[in-house]
């Protein structure tokens, strides 16, 4: 067993036999071309000059005065497409540009993954084919078009609930039989080794600039808070923090209408053992192994498993996780609006949410950082929709 494919017992390579070499073939390039300074200097300029980071860590007054607490918000709204997704997806790009693939691929829910990598494919000059779900391309339509005026082709996924899931599975199917050529940008920190830690090292940058910006600020965070859907926003946060105890971490999953009903994506809080996606980890499934629908006002949080890393540091407890519906994260998006001028993400808004639970339990002033995914410029259909009664836009 390869011991670096794992975190505690979640992980590994559960990949057919073709796929293999093709993982082998990334785990050496990403230690022989991304970790030296040429490529750390490359990325960095793009991040900088390009993505728009540092992101700020904004110090949310109006929010902070209404929970009695101090809250700052780390601004990976601002980047460019809107979201943390650019940082991985561009530095994806970038590995594979540096291999010689001619061809990226990606599979995307909310479309914001296939936004980002479609744009980096712009950007590097890069073949870029995108699977998406019917459902989600329908209720993500600008994201859609957008894509494809980016120059990407948008492959309509029409399998099963024809969401994330069966997108992602056919991106892999694709992935392995185009392998020469074809490099795959997963989206998430999920998928068989060596994406979940590729992944969450490009996302690490999020923890690293928060860490210096608290220093900056005078501040210590007592408390840091992410949406969690794959993981990788959450990740991205979190990692900087994990060897430091005095900092509680939580990661937020979507319960839909309620974790207690069929109707949620809250997978820690509700599902077991299992394998998808290459990777052995937490997934929602019935009592015959089967892979359960799932269901969240936010596409980007919908999916039945969750990043491997994840599920160990919910089996080990350094990071809680806890559930919010759908009800709760457009009450929190409507107040962060409100009383920010911010309209976050309905993923990040899961996020936010957890404040109203988490605030007026604590005995001390705190000082509480959520991370602020992405913005709801993409979201505002599906606002509106909802406050007309009609659920999942
Ligand atoms: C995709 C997305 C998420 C969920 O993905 P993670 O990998 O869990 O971070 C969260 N927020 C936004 C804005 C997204 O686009």
């Amino acid at each position: 067993m390869n011991k670096k494919a794992y975190f505690g017992k979640f992980g590994g390579q559960f990949v057919p036999e073709t796929a293999m070499f093709a993982l082998a073939e990334l785990e050496k390039a990403y230690e022989s071309i991304a970790k030296t300074p040429e490529f750390k200097a490359e990325l960095d300029d793009l991040l900088k000059n390009y993505v728009g980071r540092p992101s700020p860590l904004y110090h949310a007054k109006r929010l902070s005065k209404h929970y009695g607490h101090e809250i700052y918000l780390k601004r990976e709204d601002l980047n460019h497409t809107g979201a943390h997704k650019i940082n991985n997806a561009l530095a994806q790009a970038l590995l594979a540009k540096k291999m010689g693939k001619t061809k990226i691929i990606a599979e995307t829910g909310a479309g914001q993954h296939g936004v980002a990598t479609a744009t980096a494919a712009a950007l590097l000059d890069l073949e870029c084919d995108v699977y998406m779900g019917a459902v989600d391309i329908a209720r993500q339509s600008l994201n859609a078009y957008r894509m494809k005026l980016l120059g990407a082709n948008l492959i309509s996924v029409e399998d099963g609930l024809k969401t994330l899931k069966e997108a992602t599975t056919a991106a892999i199917q694709t992935w392995v039989n185009e392998i020469e050529s074809t490099f795959y940008v997963i989206g998430s920190v999920v998928g068989p080794h060596p994406y979940p830690l590729i992944v969450r090292d490009f996302q690490s940058i999020i923890g690293r600039e928060t860490k210096a910006q608290l220093k900056e600020h005078g501040v210590k965070a007592d408390y840091i808070i992410a949406c969690v859907g794959g993981g990788s926003n959450a990740i991205g946060i979190f990692h900087e923090f994990l060897s430091d105890e005095s900092v509680n971490l939580i990661g937020i999953e979507a319960a839909g209408l309620g974790a207690s009903t069929p109707y949620h994506a809250a997978t820690l809080t509700k599902g077991r053992e299992g394998i998808i996606h290459g990777m052995k980890t937490i997934v929602l499934q019935d009592k015959y192994g089967m892979i359960e629908e799932v269901h969240s006002i936010s596409a980007g949080l919908d999916y039945p498993g969750i990043g491997p890393e994840h599920a160990h540091l919910h089996d080990i407890k350094r990071v809680k996780y806890e559930p919010v519906t759908d009800d709760e994260c457009i009450n929190a998006l409507k107040l962060t609006t409100r009383l920010e001028g911010i309209i976050p993400a309905i993923e990040s808004s899961h996020a936010l949410a957890y404040l109203e639970k988490l605030c007026p339990n604590l005995k001390a002033k705190s000082v509480i950082v959520v991370n602020v995914s992405g913005r709801g410029d993409k979201d505002i259909d599906t606002i509106m929709n909802y406050e007309k009664g009609k659920i999942y836009g």
